[in-house]
């Protein structure tokens, strides 16, 4: 692969970052994912507002221009051949002597790399996904997309030891999200119900996308938090990513939900959302 690094494309094995950067010592950095197909970007204008938000609210400076940003993702896809799968860009404050406290004048560092990979094809879509509940136990300011992910790595490991795909997290009683992703159901009215934006969740581009989508199908939707009885008892399941899209979820703690297959309306709002997400790709 080829990979940029701070202005410069470089054959990944030739792409080098500072033991002192403070990403690699603080976790002091912040990513995002840009899914891929067809050769184009998927939610480009929410993935760059979401940034722009993250950086903003870690009081870091975006080393490039708006353009100049999107001129990268489209020549690190042309650069890789990428069809399709995804962007990886992660900034952070760069490398200076270990302090707690950030540096006067930072230098951040910028990255991005690709992976390819099919992400219309999942086999998951036809079985649904199974999650395991666990608590969540990350910091609360999730609306922020740092690179501080070892409890939700922690997590999803816990997760497949007990034979699920991966973890819902659960906060005072109600689930807030997957350990990558954002949770849904649908009651068994046809409503969604998605937890409303706060800083206990990220606020997922796709999410805002697939309640869009719902509204103009005429499904009906509601934001507000449940709990993990109300969604063993949901007639659907479901979470949103840039690169699951809409996946279905029939299997909570060992519990079928619904009648244990991929829901109907978790199906649609899948075909919906990919059609309208290729059609605006750029
Ligand atoms: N929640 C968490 C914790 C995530 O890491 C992600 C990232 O994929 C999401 C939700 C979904 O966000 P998006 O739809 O913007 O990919």
């Amino acid at each position: 692969r080829t990979v940029y690094l701070n202005g410069e494309w470089l054959p990944e094995a030739d792409a080098k970052v500072s033991i002192f950067d403070r990403g690699f010592l603080f976790a002091d950095a912040i990513y995002e994912v840009t899914g891929v197909i067809g050769g184009k970007l998927l939610e480009y204008a929410g993935h760059s507002a979401r940034l722009k938000r993250s950086i903003a609210e870690l009081g870091m400076e975006l080393p490039v221009s708006a353009e100049e940003l999107l001129e990268i993702h489209r020549e690190i896809v042309r650069r890789n051949d990428l069809k399709e799968g995804l962007i990886y860009l992660q900034i952070s404050r760069g490398a200076a002597d270990r302090d707690f406290a950030f540096p006067k004048e930072p230098k951040p560092t910028l990255v991005l790399f690709t992976q390819a990979k099919s992400v219309i094809e999942n086999p998951k879509v036809k079985t649904g996904m199974s999650v395991a509940l666990l608590p969540d136990w990350r910091w609360e300011r999730r609306d922020i997309k740092t690179v501080q992910l070892l409890y939700p790595s922690m997590a999803k490991m816990q997760a497949m030891e007990k034979g699920a795909d991966d973890a819902w997290l659960v906060e005072d009683g109600f689930v807030t999200e997957a350990s990558s992703a954002t949770a849904h159901i649908i009651d068994k009215a046809g409503k969604l119900i998605t937890r409303p934006l706060s800083n206990a969740i990220l606020h997922g581009i796709t999410r805002a996308s697939v309640l869009d989508i719902a509204e103009e199908a005429g499904i009906p939707y509601e934001e507000r938090p449940f709990s993990p009885e109300e969604a063993k008892n949901a007639a659907e399941a479901f979470i949103t990513s840039a690169t699951n899209f809409v996946l279905p979820v029939t299997v909570i703690d060992g519990q079928p939900v619904g009648d244990g297959k991929p829901g109907p309306l978790s199906l649609k709002l899948r075909e919906l959302y990919i059609a309208h997400k290729t059609a605006s790709a750029i």
